[in-house]
């Protein structure tokens, strides 16, 4: 019997696998462990099952002993996790691909929609009761039908949203990604163009590439300033992807009509970033994968991915650790 750490409380049906072969602890805290509580916690254990939000590096590791075989991310992404500081200790590391794929995407549609049609400050008048009456040039957004979205990196959750705006409203596919993805040029006629040119044809870009050296900040005032004026900028990836404090300018400006973030630099937000308040930029809480299938789905994927690297097999949704 090993020792698991799991770092936030988890859908039971996640709990129970893994207690059903090893000692578990759950940390109960509303709050994420401290890092001090991390590195305490973590001794002698040989598995962790962590949340995007505990940096998991070789420290970590290194505190947990030689015993740990597995890190199993209750996340897709898993930039959190020094993937090569496991590789070199023969640790796993494995994350939750696809079952979160729908829910997020349904959140980057909502967004799409919410931002483009100025939910944030409409939802802001009436809870303030400055509803007076019908108005005919309040709360003016922009329509879908026909206009074109760019998707930046086209993979499970870029393609599901893709598939959503072009099948529901029509839209023209752009993406911008390292590899051609033939199943959306078949299925959506998408069109592959360099980053440049899709953030000066589209009028809705959202952002689906993981957070790596390339990407982080891909998005700063250069770019930005490529943007239509009345476009769109949805975030349902990382928020390190974008530079935030461009985008904040740019949305002052009106260099571009609004954005839509599940995701931010850091997060929570910090109280003072002038983007919490803005009228054309609408916040979600990090909420992509917040469904009771989804979540539900991750935490049995996240315990058989450290019950197989516990047992010293390959983990069935392990990363890649090249
Ligand atoms: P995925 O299937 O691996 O898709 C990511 C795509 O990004 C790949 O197709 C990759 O394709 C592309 N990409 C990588 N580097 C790129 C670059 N430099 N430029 C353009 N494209 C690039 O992952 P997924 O399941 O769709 O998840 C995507 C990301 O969403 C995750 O990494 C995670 O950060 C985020 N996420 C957020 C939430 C949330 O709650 N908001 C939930 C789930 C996931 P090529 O390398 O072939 O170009």
């Amino acid at each position: 019997m090993g020792k698991v750490f799991v770092t936030r409380r988890i859908p039971e049906v996640g709990i129970q696998r893994l207690m059903a072969e090893h000692q578990v602890e759950v940390w109960q805290g509303q709050d994420p462990p401290s890092r001090e509580i991390l590195l305490e916690r973590v001794g002698g254990c040989t598995g962790i099952l962590s949340m995007l939000s505990d940096k998991i590096d070789a420290q970590v590791m290194d505190s947990a002993g030689g015993g740990l075989k597995g890190v199993a991310n209750f996340a897709v992404g898993y930039n959190n996790i020094d993937v090569q500081a496991a590789k070199v200790r023969g640790v796993q590391v494995g994350n939750t691909p696809g079952v979160l794929t729908n829910a997020t995407a349904d959140i980057a549609v909502g967004l799409i929609l919410a931002a483009g049609r100025c939910f944030g400050p409409a939802i802001h008048n009436v809870q303030r009761m400055q509803w007076r009456n019908w108005e005919p040039m309040m709360f003016l957004g922009q329509e879908f039908e026909g206009k074109t979205l760019g998707i930046l990196g086209m993979g499970r959750i870029g393609y599901a949203v893709a598939k959503r705006m072009h099948g529901g409203w029509g839209m023209r596919i752009l993406y911008s990604a390292r590899n051609p993805k033939n199943d959306a040029q078949e299925n959506f006629n998408a069109q592959r163009v360099e980053l440049d040119e899709l953030l000066q044809q589209s009028d809705v870009v959202s952002i689906h590439c993981p957070v790596t050296v390339e990407t982080r900040n891909l998005i700063g005032q250069r770019e930005l300033a490529l943007m239509k004026p009345n476009a769109i900028l949805v975030n349902t990836a990382r928020g390190e992807v974008i530079d935030q404090q461009a985008l904040s300018q740019a949305l002052e400006e009106g260099k571009l009509f609004a954005a839509g973030l599940d995701v931010t630099t850091p997060e929570p937000i910090d109280e003072n970033d002038p983007l919490r308040l803005r009228d054309n930029c609408l916040i979600l809480p990090h909420i992509g994968s917040a469904t009771d299938q989804a979540r539900n789905q991750m935490a049995s994927m996240a315990a058989e991915n450290l019950l197989a690297a516990i047992a010293g097999k390959p983990m069935p949704f392990g990363v890649s650790m090249t």
